[in-house]
Parts: C-alpha cells; sequence; structure tokens
C-alpha cells in the first residue's frame, strides 16, 4: 500500500541520532522534494523552548545544506513538546497534535522504545500510521520476539519500520544491479567458483564519547548481528523477481535462515579484540579501558570477526567472514570475494600469485575487479591489474534513503520482524561462547590492523 505520510513525530528528538543523522537526512530528503508538505513534531523529555528547537533543526538542515519552499513551510509549522512518551495520555496527546497520517520514528533508547509500544497498546493509531524504530533491535532473540509481538499489537507488519541504515537503497541496489544486470558475475555466484567472502568493516574512529551504548553493545552486536549480516544477505540472496518489499525481504530471509556458524564452533570460528593506547594518523587514543564511562568488568570487544556458512545449495563449504572494529589504521569499508583457483593454467605461463579478487567498496560505493593478465614484458609473466569504477554517490545520505521509505510506507529497506529475531539467533551461540570466556579478548594497539596474529582478510 502506498501511504503519504503528512506528520513525522519524533520520539527522542533532542537525542544525538535525530540531530546529527535524522533531521540532516529530512533536510536532504526535503531539498529534493519541494512539492512534500510535511509537519515536523519532536518530542522529548529535555526542555527545549521553540527558538532552540528551530535553531536546532536549522542547523542539523545546514548541515545537509537543505532549502526551498518544503524547508521553509516545515520550519514554520514546526513543533517541540515535552513529554514523558512512555506515558499513554502524552502519547495521545501528540498524536492529536498530527495532521493526516503520521510516522512516528523511535529516536530512543531500546528500553524506551519498548516501554512507549506498552503505552500505546491502548491508542487507537491513525490508519496507515508507519513505525520506525531505530537499531538494536531487542537484546536477543527473545526481547526481539516480544518487541515483534509487541508491535503486531499496533500496526500490520508492512507498517514497521526497522531501521538499517545500511540497506539504503543505492547500495543494495548497486549490488542487485552488478550482480543481475550483468551476464558475467550471477554464473559465477556460487560455491562452484567462489572460494571465500569477507564483508570488513574497520573503521578509524574510537568509542567518540558513546560509551553509554556501546559499552553494552560491542562490535558484535552495533556491526554485525546488525549491519553486515543484513549486507551478508544481500550479497548472498537468490535472484528476486522484482524490488518489491515481499520479494526483497523473502529473499534475504531465506539466505539469513540458512546461515549459521562456521562449523558449529564459535571457538574456531569467531574472533574478539579490543584495542589500547595508541595513535591514528597522530592523533592519540587513549586505551578503550580508560574511556570515559567504559567499564571493564563489561569486558566489551572493539573488533569482532565471525566466520559464517550459508548452508545451501548455492553457498555450501564457502566461508563468509564478517569483521568490523574500531581504532584501526586503516579505514577498510568492502565486500571481497575471492575466486577459487583456476582448474588449470597452461604451462608455459608462470604461477599466479593470486586469485580472481571482486572488490565492493561500501560508502562510498565503488567496486575494482582484480584480474590476472599477460603484463608488459614477458608475455609468459603473468601480472596483475585492477578494473576499477565508482557507482558514484546515491541520491539521498543513507538516512535518506531509509526515511524516503518510511514516509511513502515502503518497507523494502527495513529488516523484516522474523529477520531481526534470526540475526540474534545466528550470534547467540558467538555471544554464549564469548560470554564463557571461550574465546580470548585480545588486544590491539589504536592506529594497528588488530591483533598481530590475525590472518589478514581479503
Ligand atoms: P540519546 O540518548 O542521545 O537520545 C535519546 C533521546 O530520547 C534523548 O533526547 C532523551 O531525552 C529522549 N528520551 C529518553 N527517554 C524519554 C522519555 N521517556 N520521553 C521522552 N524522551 C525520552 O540517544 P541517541 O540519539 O544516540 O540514540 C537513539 C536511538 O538511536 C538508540 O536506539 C540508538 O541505538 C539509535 N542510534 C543512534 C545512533 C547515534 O549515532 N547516536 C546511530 C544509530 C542508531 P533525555 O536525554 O532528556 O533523557
Amino acid at each position: 500500500m502506498t501511504v503519504s505520510i503528512s506528520t513525522l513525530l519524533v520520539l527522542g528528538a533532542s537525542g544525538d541520532m535525530a540531530s546529527r543523522l535524522l533531521l540532516p537526512a529530512l533536510g536532504q530528503l526535503l531539498t529534493e522534494h519541494p512539492e512534500r508538505q510535511l509537519r515536523l513534531i519532536g518530542a522529548g523529555s529535555d526542555d527545549v523552548s521553540h527558538q532552540d528547537w528551530i535553531a536546532r533543526i536549522t542547523a542539523s538542515f545546514a548541515a545537509a545544506d537543505a532549502k526551498g519552499s518544503a524547508i521553509k513551510n516545515l520550519l514554520a509549522s514546526t513543533v517541540y513538546h515535552r513529554a514523558d512518551v512512555t506515558v499513554t495520555a502524552e502519547m495521545k496527546r501528540l498524536l492529536a497534535e498530527c495532521e493526516g497520517t503520521p510516522a512516528i520514528y523511535f529516536a530512543l533508547p531500546p528500553a524506551v522504545t519498548t516501554l512507549v509500544c506498552d503505552a500505546l497498546a491502548s491508542v487507537d493509531l491513525p490508519a496507515g500510521t508507519q513505525l520506525a524504530l531505530e537499531k538494536p533491535f531487542g537484546a536477543d532473540e527473545e526481547s526481539a520476539a516480544d518487541l515483534n509481538a509487541q508491535l503486531a499489537k499496533l500496526v500490520t507488519e508492512e507498517q514497521i519500520h526497522r531501521v538499517d541504515h545500511f540497506l539504503g537503497l543505492s547500495t543494495v541496489l548497486n549490488l542487485l544491479g552488478l550482480r543481475f544486470a550483468n551476464r558475467i558475475f550471477e554464473p559465477l555466484w556460487n560455491s562452484e567458483h567462489i572460494k571465500r567472502v569477507d564483508i570488513v568493516y574497520d573503521e578509524e574512529l574510537g568509542l567518540e564519547g558513546r560509551a553509554g551504548y556501546y559499552d553494552h553493545a560491542g562490535a558484535l552486536v552495533d556491526m554485525i548481528q546488525s549491519h553486515l549480516l543484513q549486507v551478508m544477505s544481500i550479497f548472498a540472496m537468490e535472484p528476486p523477481a522484482t524490488l518489491g518489499a515481499a520479494d526483497l525481504r523473502d529473499a534475504k530471509g531465506i539466505v539469513l535462515r540458512a546461515t549459521r556458524v562456521r562449523g558449529g564452533s564459535a571457538k574456531r570460528s569467531s574472533r574478539r579484540g579490543r584495542y589500547t593506547a595508541g595513535t591514528i594518523e597522530g592523533r592519540k587514543l587513549p586505551d578503550y579501558l580508560d574511556e570515559p564511562g567504559v567499564e571493564a568488568s563489561n569486558g566489551t570487544e572493539t573488533l569482532a570477526e565471525v566466520t559464517f556458512e550459508i548452508d545451501n545449495w548455492r553457498w555450501k563449504g564457502v566461508p563468509f567472514t564478517l569483521r568490523s572494529g574500531k581504532a584501526l589504521g586503516v579505514r577498510r569499508r568492502e565486500i571481497v570475494v575471492t575466486f577459487k583457483d583456476v582448474p588449470h593454467l597452461p604451462t608455459g605461463l608462470t604461477e599466479l600469485e593470486k586469485p580472481t579478487i571482486l572488490r565492493i567498496l561500501l560508502a562510498p560505493d565503488e567496486m575494482s575487479l582484480e584480474l590476472n593478465i599477460n603484463g608488459p614484458g614477458d608475455p609468459y609473466n603473468i601480472g596483475r591489474v585492477n578494473l576499477d569504477a565508482s557507482f558514484g554517490p546515491g541520491q539521498f545520505l543513507a538516512y535518506g534513503e531509509v526515511l524516503e521509505g518510511i514516509l511513502e510506507g515502503d518497507p523494502s529497506l527495513s529488516v523484516r520482524g522474523d529477520t531481526a529475531k534470526q540475526c540474534w539467533h545466528i550470534v547467540a551461540p558467538v555471544l554464549k561462547a564469548w560470554k564463557d570466556g571461550k574465546v580470548p579478548l585480545e588486544d590491539y594497539p589504536a592506529g594497528s590492523r588488530g591483533p598481530q596474529d590475525w590472518p589478514s582478510l581479503g
């Protein structure tokens, strides 16, 4: 069903996520669509004056260079209300102010989101109301199932947007376009030709003052359980007949239902590390344990690596290694597809040093196909060449692409309830093995590539 949202109600509007990610994305979206009439209502527990509210939105919009008539109209009509959004009467008051069909964006701590869903249980939401929920969605399989059940009492699954901005339209479509719009890739996209797939998201940034959230989540939950499993499911899906929400999300769900920790052993198939003091491009970072707000007893990892397998015909035996960490010396955001060795190299050509490798870079979206060719000089010598291409920037910031889906009532890019639960199920054995101390928490200096003895990926 296509809906037209006329009010965006942001709960937790005075928080970091709303001002740094959501509002700039909204500004960009409205700049592109000056014809869109959208009222913005902010609600939060902070006391924010109207003047301050306008100043905050204006600053967030300026970050996205937002302008035009839709922005002007929004600034003229927007309001902020101090409210405890976990109280039914206050939610009713906020909803009464919404014009037309609202989208409610929960930019709230997860525990508060659950309470708001309780508070909404006795409220008749306007037909077509869209609910957008930030990650993390639950804290394990059971709590994700409970939250799904709570949400199901409020609206239909198609009206629920479990946000994962890694599923921004351009990244998803670039992956699907590369694979399905070219005859040369799809026939090779299987275990007969692909040796391994590594999905790496290494950041140079450290904690950046986010201990309150990160020290309880860690790299596994923050990145692998959510974003990287989603990316893997798009990479590995069967060809969908259409790009509609049902086909895309079914195809992702099928991959994730077949995904397990490789060999059934979290001990052998996962690693975790934590940064110590070091320097990144001249910037000194303290030991993670000395970062403000960090509790050593949480035993939080800042680097996680897990190898999965997808138990189906297409991917049997192919290791999928997902890795992400903070405070690393080199920023890497890529899917690395390593092809199998050729079955026979004609005698006379020099040995190959490496097989063919396809790198699909995420944000900015680019690709590089590393091929073996007869290079310059001796024609029997095999050398290496990279075919590089840029996909170009998407129309919007990743959050803008997600927000557009929410405002149009299109959940294609959001995570379906069964999938959100399944992603917790997939990582549960790893979380348990780590909690039970079966996998050592290894140190690595900030600015390095990770613990010294970890084999490099891709
Ligand atoms: P913050 O703590 O900065 O913001 C949460 C906001 O919710 C605050 O303004 C807080 O007000 C408000 N709030 C809390 N309880 C209530 C209540 N009962 N009634 C009304 N308002 C309330 O968190 P973030 O903005 O960082 O994160 C929000 C969500 O977004 C989280 O789920 C997070 O995981 C997710 N997220 C955040 C990202 C980020 O970079 N920040 C990135 C991706 C996802 P007060 O401070 O006064 O309590």
